[in-house]
């Protein structure tokens, strides 16, 4: 029957290892899209992803696929983001799957975030399909591959696919063993409906639309369903599967992958991870759910216009049901009016949503410099969490800050531990312990704080292993550190937006490095503009933007209204991003200071 035919698998790997490449071998390989219609990447469906060439959001797709026993299976094929900001997408694929295609780089071998995405599969107690990729290259060693997958994982590599997703080698086999190896759905038909919400976005035609798995039951259009969390009661309007555009049926069921919509015009009744039943006939019990997932870096977010505070906080309403991982509250800055605070995986994460949100929303926004939360323990006792260095209490009521503190594991070939090693113990790192992967690579574990790995320690450590460095890490707990609040003040007058919570060992160069960021990104203006660091009433760091004194309309000769006009409109353009801090205009990369002082 038809539940025996169903297939639901993920492609798993480190990033750039070929994910959306081999989604794109099997989409063609099972005439899913005409040749004619293809391009590279096809999943990778927003702008913002083919732009950066990276898998940002998860993707379902459905799939028929003519074995070589001649029936006919159903594939539900979720594409995943790679990279470590969004592993809480990874996470959220899995539960639909009961199957996981692990690839692995044939020149790169496990990586970081191979381990990573691996364990969350065996955490689901998926079927993982060794897949060694990328065999086309010269530098391929498959060999050495199979036992990293086997000493690394623990996985049995020695039915490992080598395959190209560039080529096609391969392809015919991974598609036979998705039948062999991943198991059809378990699940009762004949149960009342029991289905994930495991990914939403909202239309503004049809609502709120639902990406489901069917765990249990079938669904109707009609039919009148229930969101088990909160009771709230929808009439299905429309079901269907992506294929890759989307496709509508009159049902869906048992292990099936699809949408489902019934009209939700109120976005705080979706959320990922809750069960939809049937209001009739309800299931017993609901789905475990995720897990909640916490931010690790916080940031402001600010209208430049102020009268578009009620769009944005429209627009982070939307942008959350398809961005899970997101989260903010309103925050109130004495520079830059009203805003949110919002909760974000990591930096790569905060620049997607700032993205996203101009680009899908039509916003111009001004977004602070990232902070870590911090616990601050006051003089009388009370543990209050900061995430934002404007609402940190006076010194004279702080006992001790503590600050996030991570475990990170680094695995680099030996030639680059020296580097490795100079670099975390430059970042306030504490060695813990390295232990050799195989002959050729170590992973050297330190604990880190969090707020020194999320700026440019990436950076720094990619450039100085020529990129073969890879870092995963999780947050362990805090520590009491020495750290204090650096105020900057422009035009003498303290600007809230532009505070930093920096250790004391670090403050003097930070602040040094802060404000020739801010001379060199604050153009002129009518006056002059002094530019301070402090640590409290002690100026750390001074320099000035000097005046500007030339009228840009002076240039204009007499009379000539269009060249006039284009000068103002050039100006206004050129202003789109700035803020007006009190009496000096602040461009948006000013705030961002804090991220280029190197
Ligand atoms: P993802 O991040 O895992 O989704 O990786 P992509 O599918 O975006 O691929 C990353 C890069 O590797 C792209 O430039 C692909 O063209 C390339 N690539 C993927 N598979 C292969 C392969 O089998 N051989 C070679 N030579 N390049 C590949
Ligand atoms: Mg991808």
């Amino acid at each position: 029957d038809r539940q025996q035919h169903i297939r639901n698998f993920s492609i798993v790997a480190h990033i750039d290892h070929g994910k959306s490449t081999l989604a794109d071998r099997i989409l063609e390989a099972t005439d899913t899209i005409a040749k004619r219609d293809m391009q590279a990447q096809v999943l990778d469906d927003m702008a913002l992803e083919r732009e950066r060439g990276i898998t940002i959001k998860l993707n379902a797709v459905e799939l028929h696929y003519q074995a070589k026993n001649g029936e006919t299976y159903i594939f539900h094929l979720i594409d995943t983001p790679g990279h470590v900001d969004f592993s809480y997408e990874v996470s959220r694929s899995l539960a639909a799957c009961e199957g996981a295609l692990l690839l692995v780089d044939a020149a790169q071998g496990v990586e970081a975030q191979t381990l990573a995405n691996v364990y969350l599969a065996l955490d689901d107690d998926l079927e993982i399909v060794p897949i060694i990729n990328k065999v086309d290259l010269p530098s391929a060693q498959p060999d050495v591959v199979k036992e990293e997958i086997e000493e690394m994982i623990g996985l049995d590599a020695s039915n490992a696919i080598l395959a190209s997703a560039k080529t096609g080698l391969g392809v015919p086999e991974i598609l036979e063993r998705i039948v062999s190896d991943v198991p059809a759905p378990t699940g009762d038909l004949d149960a009342p409906l029991k289905a994930l919400i495991f990914d939403s976005v909202y239309d503004s035609y049809r609502g709120v639309v639902l990406a489901v798995r069917i765990v249990d039951g079938q669904v109707r259009v009609g039919d009148t369903i229930e969101l088990m969390s909160n009771g709230k009661r929808f009439e299905v309007t429309e079901v269907g599967v992506m294929s890759p555009k989307a496709v509508k049926r009159d049902f869906l069921m048992v292990g099936d992958v699809g949408y489902l919509t019934a009209s939700i015009k109120t976005i705080q009744d979706t959320h990922v991870g809750d069960t939809v039943t049937l209001a009739d006939r309800p299931t017993a019990t609901a789905l475990d759910g995720f897990r909640k997932i916490t931010p690790m870096v916080y940031s402001g977010l600010f209208p430049v216009d102020n009268a578009k505070f009620n769009d944005l906080r429209e627009a982070l309403e939307k942008l959350q049901l398809n961005d899970a991982a997101l989260e903010f509250v309103p925050e109130t800055s004495t520079a830059l009016g009203f805003g949110f605070r919002c909760g974000f995986l990591g930096l790569l994460h905060m620049d997607v949503v700032q993205e996203r949100l101009e680009r899908e929303f039509n916003l111009d926004l001004i977004m602070t410099a990232p902070s870590v939360d911090y616990q601050v323990v006051r003089t009388d006792g009370e543990v209050v969490t900061v995430d934002n260095p404007a609402e940190l209490p006076e010194p004279s009521e702080i006992k001790e800050i503590r600050e996030p503190y991570v475990k990170a594991s680094i695995m680099v070939p030996n030639d680059y531990v020296g580097p490795v090693m100079e670099i975390a113990q430059r970042k306030r790192g504490e060695f813990v312990t390295m232990e050799y992967l195989d002959k050729y690579r170590v992973n050297v574990i330190y604990n880190l704080p969090l707020a020194e790995i999320i700026y440019d320690f990436f950076d720094d450590l990619k450039s100085s292993t020529k990129g073969y460095a890879s870092l995963d890490y999780d947050i362990t707990g805090y520590r009491a550190s020495d750290l204090v609040k650096m105020d900057i003040l422009l035009n003498g007058d303290p600007v809230d937006a532009l505070s930093t919570i920096v250790h004391q060992d670090f403050a003097y160069d930070r602040g040094r490095a802060i404000v020739a960021q801010l001379k060199q990104t604050i153009p002129r203006q009518q006056f002059e503009i002094p530019i301070q660091a402090a640590i409290g009433t002690k100026i750390i760091a001074r320099s000035t933007v000097k005046a500007y004194r030339k009228n840009v309309l002076a240039k204009c000769y007499g009379g000539d209204i269009t060249r006039k006009r284009k000068l103002l409109e050039k100006q206004k353009a050129g202003k789109k991003r700035m803020k007006a801090v009190g009496s000096v205009e602040v461009p948006q990369e000013a705030f961002m200071s804090i991220l280029k002082m190197n």
